[in-house]
């Protein structure tokens, strides 16, 4: 990695804001579950999704010296999930997300357009990120391009579900399968309670007759 740039991550990134998203278990219940508590909470899961790079080792030595300032990042970029995660529940349905969320959604994607540098390399030419002046904020520019770039993708957009669990697991998933029929965030997690659920209501039902 050479100054202050780092490559914009490949288009293997289209899932990375449904991914963040679900860093909330029962995401779409009255009991939601966090697991992201700081901001270096929140890197080390950009470094298992994306994998190990100098820039997270950059990015923690700044979060050290800059606490405050990373704390107000982390509020931003949790916040931007609330919206990536409504936005991509109301799409998941066919319903239009509130402008609103899409709004927000937009402001953070252009002010992290801002920071794409275009570099000349052997090849042609590439976007780099320009991560030098505010170092911090690069994960919520990932968020934001991720998610726009998904929202752009039509036959990707159609994929996008959520676990249809009624208990609010609130899961986003994007379905690969070829007649689109995925239902659930794990066949063997929401999808068996639900078998469960049907055997359990048929047994009560005969249970019931005389
Ligand atoms: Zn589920």
């Amino acid at each position: 990695m050479g100054g202050g740039s780092t490559r914009l991550m490949p288009s293997a990134t289209l899932e990375l804001a449904l991914r963040f998203a679900n860093t909330v278990a029962w995401h779409a219940s009255a009991h939601a579950q966090e697991s992201i508590f700081s901001y270096e909470d929140m890197l080390r899961w950009f470094e298992g999704e994306l994998g190990a790079s100098p820039v997270w080792t950059r990015l923690l030595a700044a979060q050290n010296s800059d606490a405050e300032t990373a704390s107000q990042l982390l509020v931003r970029i949790l916040g931007l999930r609330e919206v990536v995660f409504r936005v991509f529940s109301a799409q998941a349905v066919n319903e239009r997300p509130a402008n609103r969320d899409v709004s927000t959604l937009e402001d953070e994607w252009r002010r992290a357009s801002r920071q794409l540098r275009l570099t000349h390399n052997e090849g042609g030419f590439e976007f780099q990120w320009e991560i030098d002046k505010t170092p911090l904020e690069y994960p919520l520019w990932l968020l934001a391009h991720s998610a726009v770039e998904l929202l752009t993708n039509a036959r990707a957009l159609q994929r996008v579900g959520r676990c249809a669990d009624p208990a609010g697991c609130g899961w986003l998933f994007l379905d690969q399968s070829k007649n689109r029929s995925r239902r659930w965030c794990d066949i063997n997690d929401c999808g068996n309670r639900a078998k469960q659920r049907r055997f359990r209501g048929r047994e009560q039902a005969l249970g019931d007759t005389p």
